[in-house]
């Protein structure tokens, strides 16, 4: 079973080449390809030597037709008009090994059509986890020992659209807040447009919710946001940044960029260096641009490739000097540590509120949450020592 991904032309690549290894490795197998790739190009994918080829909707069905094909013998395609979907499909939540982290979805779907994204093709319009189904699933995996909960969904910040009774993430963060009792609660990527002072103000009363906060600008220069089809500009970008950081004791604010979008010029990605240095984020991605047909992008002037991994490169040197200046500030705080695996040996390893990693020596931390006070900076990784209880700052 393949479940393939098409964000980029490589990703199909990939999962045709899967495909045909799955079926030369073993002739007599049911093939099935399913998820984003199959979702948006049904026809391609059903010449490919499979048995079942099924889109990103109707999960559970998928299953039940995947049984029918090993019964028949006989191939079958499912893939649905995408837009026509207007219900949230929930699954049951899943988690980590080990019980630490889970991860719940809240929403699927997206209709901002960032002119270099297939997303809105393959997933649809938005669709929200209403809020009784999300609380009485945290409360299920609170009850079966998690210790974090993180909520994903393709375009949180549109979480409740579609709901049409006004609430909004923040509603469902309260909720959410409320039934998972001391569980962590950790925020998916959010659009500048949802941090707002009332959002603020209301997160930062949440006593469990990580001050870690994924905002993607993508590009710092509004002339290659408007090309990008962003719906928010650097100053309003800006604005969520400033929010944060008066709300949030040193929030980790993470970011992911894109670097040599078509028509990007050498003022422009300057631009877009100066900015990342005035955001201070914590921690980046960076994405070469690559060309994903179907898209307006691609039908944009293209960037040689010597510049895009000219510029991802410098981008990636800011990246770590920011990286580096926020792990050194947080030398000397005392924070709640969720340990997770053993690291170097005689360690343990897990995350701080912030997500940054932290190791610590001891024995069999497992799923606890320990106060650890921060001493030193080692590579990519924070060293810490256990704190008194009591003594967090965080
Ligand atoms: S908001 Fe994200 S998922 Fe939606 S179109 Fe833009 S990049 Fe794609």
């Amino acid at each position: 079973m393949v479940n393939s991904c098409t964000v980029t032309a490589v990703s199909d690549k990939k999962s045709r080449q899967m495909i045909r290894r799955a079926r030369k490795q073993s002739p007599g197998a049911i093939v099935a390809l399913c998820g984003c790739y199959a979702q948006t190009h049904p026809k391609e994918a059903e010449k490919l030597p499979v048995d079942l080829v099924a889109g990103t909707g109707d999960r559970r069905g998928f299953v039940e037709l995947l049984e029918e094909v090993w019964r028949s013998r006989r191939p079958a395609a499912a893939v649905d008009d995408v837009f026509s979907r207007r219900q949230f499909e929930t699954l049951p939540a899943g988690g980590l090994e080990g019980r630490t982290r889970a991860m719940l979805k809240v929403e699927d779907g997206c209709v901002n059509f960032c002119s270099y994204c297939i997303i809105p093709y393959a997933r649809g319009r938005v669709r929200s986890l209403p809020i009784p189904r999300a609380a009485e699933e945290t409360g299920r995996l609170a009850a079966e020992g998690y210790r974090e909960i993180v909520l994903t969904g393709i375009e949180i910040s549109s979480w409740g659209q579609d709901l049409k009774d006004g609430s909004t993430l923040i509603d469902l963060l309260e909720a959410v807040s409320a039934a998972g009792g001391d569980m962590r609660l950790r925020l998916g990527s959010l659009e500048p447009r949802t941090v707002t002072e009332d959002f603020c103000r209301r997160a930062a009363a949440l006593p469990g919710l990580c001050p870690q906060f994924h905002l993607s600008p993508q590009s710092g220069c509004d002339e290659t946001l408007r090309r990008m089809n962003r719906r928010y500009d650097t100053a309003r970008f800006l604005e969520s940044v400033t929010l944060l950081r008066r709300y949030f004791d040193d929030p980790a604010i993470t970011t992911d960029l894109i670097v040599g979008f078509p028509g990007e010029t050498e003022a422009e990605f300057e631009t877009t260096l100066a900015f990342l240095r005035r955001c201070g984020f914590a921690q980046m991605h960076i994405f070469p641009y690559s060309v994903r047909p179907g898209t307006p992008a691609a039908g944009m002037e293209q960037v040689d490739m010597a510049v895009k991994e000219e510029r991802a490169a410098r981008a990636a040197a800011a990246a770590a000097e920011l990286h580096r200046d926020y792990l050194l500030r947080q030398v000397g705080r005392t924070v709640p540590v969720l340990f997770e695996e053993p690291g170097a040996p005689g360690r343990w390893r897990g995350h701080a509120p912030s997500y940054m990693v932290v190791e610590m020596p001891g024995e069999d931390l497992h799923n606890r949450t320990v106060p650890v006070r921060l001493t030193a900076v080692e590579g990519d990784i924070l060293l810490g020592e256990r704190a008194e209880e009591g003594e967090r700052d965080v």
